[in-house]
């Protein structure tokens, strides 16, 4: 087998700097097996941060759906085939009753690309709002739309004028502000607009949940303002949040534009818009087309995650096992005052460090140290959020009872052994 030193030998001199390697140090992975990753070496990790792999890493019937496919037809959506209007059918049929056309493509950039000169073509405003600490992209434009770009690490600040911030509705840090005032004093003063591009649970910025009522709003000033209200489910729909499919129907919102990737194809390269009729046809005459966004490869791929989702109960277990997690770092948190919030929905978890729970100034040495040492016990977590405080938990929807209670244990005893521990 390759040894680790001549891959990251050749990956220093062929792989940009710019692609950070992940968990604090090289893991030379080299299989997935539904929740866990296993190395070189045979060491197995419980993955607890990967939502891309929504139903299992190689789960079987995903990778049998996409081999059949491959070896019978690969082509493009320009021709008629079975897989790609079933595909849509059953998104479509997930979604609110007006939002019924799709457009598939191959990654969540491209997909918030296409809401984003979708929203601009129908409203012809330009001009957009996003929450900050947010990350919607790898491209140019979603970049600039990205406060956790061109705020964070080698950002240059906000440079684009047709760029308008809202505050982070954070419950924890900032408790008590108006958020829905702020949301509506920042679009008010942004004139017309063509979008609000919005996550309906917030993940870069620190894996939170929205306050209730806070889409409604910003849907309701969007209007208002000429826009349209996008919501990007990358990150937590599929059923992740447990109780709904979609991230933004616990907010009970109908959007405009819903954005869907990352868990969409289990980790094939697949992502979708859907909207509506009237917003779809706003291209015009313009030809849209993607040469192997909704291929039937990405079709046999994405049925077969529905089918998973369905037949295995995915989103009821996202519901029991996520309040499950939720109520054992709660008892964590009661133990030890250096976590200041346990927060999420279903498998969408955020535990917040913070050296004091007044001044909730952050620990983040405190929750790096952690992720290294549950890594080094076999269990893959990372930091988020602007302060690099947030440990967050997404992981694959497969993980079971007895994995949560081992990453428990593991949590306890490293923060045991920080002596972090309060007087009870
Ligand atoms: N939107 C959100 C919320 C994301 O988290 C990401 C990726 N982390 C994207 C969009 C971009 O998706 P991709 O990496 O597939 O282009």
């Amino acid at each position: 087998m390759v040894k680790l030193t001549e891959l990251l030998d050749a990956r220093n001199q062929h792989i940009s700097k710019a692609l950070s390697i992940g968990h604090g140090k090289p893991l030379h992975i080299v299989r997935g097996e539904m929740q866990y990753l296993y190395a070189a070496d045979g060491t197995q990790y419980l993955d607890l941060v990967n939502n891309v792999c929504h139903v299992g890493h190689c789960h079987p019937k995903v990778v049998d759906a996409g081999q059949k496919q491959m070896s019978k037809l690969s082509t493009n959506t320009r021709y008629v085939f079975n897989g790609l209007t079933e595909y849509v059918s059953r998104i479509s049929a997930t979604l609110p009753d007006e939002l019924c056309v799709g457009f598939l493509l191959n990654s969540g950039s491209e997909a918030n690309e296409l809401a984003v000169r979708l929203a601009r073509a129908h409203t012809g405003a330009h001009d957009m709002v996003v929450i900050d600490g947010g990350y919607h992209g790898n491209t140019s434009m979603l970049v600039q739309l990205s406060p956790y770009k061109f705020m964070g690490p080698g950002g240059k600040g906000k440079a684009e004028p047709w760029v308008h911030v809202v505050p982070v509705p954070d419950t924890f840090r900032r408790n008590g502000v108006d958020y829905d005032g702020e949301v509506r004093k920042v679009i008010e003063n942004a004139g017309k607009i063509a979008g609000f591009l919005v996550e309906p649970l917030l993940s870069c910025a620190g894996q939170i949940p929205l306050p209730e009522g806070f889409l409604s709003t910003a849907r309701e000033c969007t209007h208002r303002a000429g826009g349209l209200l996008i919501v990007d489910e990358v990150q937590v729909g599929f059923g992740r949040v447990g109780t709904h499919m979609w991230g933004f129907e616990d907010q009970g919102v109908t959007p405009d534009i819903v954005v869907l990737g990352k868990s969409i194809g289990n980790g094939h390269p697949m992502s979708a818009v859907f909207t509506t009729k009237e917003i779809a046809s706003s291209l015009g005459d313009m030809e849209w087309f993607s040469s192997t966004g909704g291929n039937p490869v990405s079709c046999a791929i994405g049925n077969a995650v529905l089918d998973v989702i369905e037949e295995d109960n995915l989103m009821r277990r996202a519901s029991e096992l996520g309040g499950y997690f939720i109520q054992g770092l709660k008892e964590i948190q009661k133990k030890y005052p250096i976590i200041g919030d346990v927060r999420g929905r279903g498998l969408f978890i955020g535990i917040e460090f913070v050296h004091d729970r007044n001044t909730l100034e952050p620990a983040a040495d405190e929750a790096s140290r952690v992720v290294r040492e549950m890594r080094d016990s076999g269990v893959l977590l990372s930091t988020d959020g602007p302060l690099h405080n947030v440990i967050k938990i997404k992981p694959p929807m497969v993980l079971t009872k007895e994995d949560i209670d081992m990453t428990l244990r593991l949590l306890n005893e490293s923060l045991d052994r920080a002596g972090s521990v309060s007087a009870e």
